[in-house]
């Protein structure tokens, strides 16, 4: 499945706020945001000045898009299920986006990032309910089990992730067991409980793709 494969950092300089795509990177001082570095281009300025509604609304998209690492058919594709959902659309699009198996796995500190959880899904180191599944969009549901599988629980890239659950938790949908490398979705996470996200602002998404 197709994904951007351009430098990572780029797109956070873009839209100049950490969307934390590389891991402990994102955490230490290495990070560009971090050294304040401006927007990628010529004129930088062009892209931080004042917007129009339609660029405002854009930039929230694209921000979203980037945080879970889609593209935009598929992330438009997110957002018409939304849609269709009984609720507030744009909590349902949260809470789809949420529910991907990528971004359980990072949820569940089995990866130190969403891309790393793409490829430990796509390269069938992930079993949900005891099958193994390698599609990263396949959407885990309440009650899921989820766990990394018997022969690649001693890799390290997924040992190193683990650590991060004594810093900072869990997400209160995710029942974890970290010794087991085995985690259950219990529910559908509502929208004020991913406080990771707080500051964005879905319901321009939602109005960008209204118009
Ligand atoms: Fe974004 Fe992480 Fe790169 Fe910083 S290190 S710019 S947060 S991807």
């Amino acid at each position: 499945m197709a994904r951007y494969t351009g430098p990572v950092c780029r797109l956070c300089r873009t839209e100049q706020k950490k969307l934390c795509l590389k891991g402990d990177r994102c955490k230490s001082d290495k990070c560009p945001i971090n050294k304040k570095r401006g927007a990628p281009g010529k004129d930088p300025k062009a892209r931080t000045g004042k917007k129009s509604e339609y660029g405002v609304q854009l930039r929230e998209k694209q921000k979203m898009k980037r945080i879970y690492g889609m593209l935009e058919k598929q992330f438009h594709l997110t957002f018409e299920h939304a849609q269709r959902m009984p609720g507030v659309t744009g909590d349902n699009l949260i809470c789809l986006l949420e529910s991907r198996l990528d971004n359980v796995v990072f949820r569940m500190h089995f990866a130190s990032s969403r891309t790393q959880a793409r490829q430990l899904v796509l390269h069938g180191h992930i079993l949900v309910n005891g099958k193994s599944v390698n599609i990263p969009s396949y959407e885990v549901r309440p009650g899921d089990v989820v766990e990394v599988k018997e022969n690649s629980k001693k890799l390290t890239v997924i040992l190193d992730a683990l650590k991060e659950v004594s810093k900072s938790g869990v997400m209160p949908w995710i029942n974890l067991d970290v010794d087991a490398q085995k985690g259950v979705y219990t529910a559908k996470p509502r929208r004020v409980e991913v406080i990771d996200l707080a500051d964005i602002k879905e319901q321009l998404v939602v109005e960008l793709y209204s118009k």
